[in-house]
């Protein structure tokens, strides 16, 4: 299905490993290491050719808020020069080694991979930082730590504990909210990320 200038939907090869390279082989909203190549500048229907300047790697979700608006091309844009989705890339990068590593189990291919689906790059930077603390005491609170660390406001280190608590990568005692220690999932799924 061509566009109304007659271009076929399908990228030529080379312009696609272009993309792959420049944008490190993730969506450039959200690091999802499984993506499509989208044409944001201009649109898809108003191309006139596949130019590597004006396409981006974008995920399912990202795509969809795009395709809603909630995602400008300028936004677009600037996400592409960010490095702060290096850390999620990185777990991704691993996990999908390791799923191919006949020594480990099933369980870390399917289990795993859902969980980094669900996972934005704050959570994971957030996730690797709680192990800092072996046995499971980081001062003065495992909020106030993480804050400090990443130096992300601690309302934004609160959204990222109720996502990984979600997943059952983390847990706390009642009435501790801001001060959660790492489950047996979690640190599996940590070493199995970092393998
Ligand atoms: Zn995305």
């Amino acid at each position: 299905m061509d566009n109304r200038h007659g271009l076929s939907r399908n990228i030529p090869a080379d312009v696609k490993r272009t993309v792959r390279q420049r944008d490190g082989f993730g969506c450039v909203v959200c690091g999802k290491a499984i993506y499509d190549y989208e044409h944001f500048d201009p649109e898809f229907a108003d191309a006139t050719q596949h130019d590597p300047a004006g396409i981006v790697l974008l995920c399912i979700s990202c795509h969809g808020k795009k395709t809603r608006g909630f995602l400008s091309k300028q936004t677009i844009a600037a996400a592409r020069q960010s490095p702060n989705r290096t850390e999620l890339k990185d777990i991704w990068r691993r996990l999908l080694a390791n799923a191919f590593d006949p020594v480990r189990s099933k369980w870390i291919r399917a289990s795993f991979i859902e969980i980094a689906k669900k996972l934005d790059p704050l959570d994971a930077l957030v996730l690797e930082k709680l192990q800092d603390g072996a046995d499971g005491q980081l001062k003065p609170s495992s909020r106030d730590y993480v804050s400090t660390a990443l130096g992300v406001p601690s309302v934004e280190v609160m959204l990222s504990f109720e996502n990984l608590k979600a997943l059952g990568l983390i847990w706390h005692q009642p009435h501790e909210v801001h001060h959660p220690m790492l489950t047996d999932k979690g640190r599996v799924f940590l070493a199995a990320a970092q393998a």
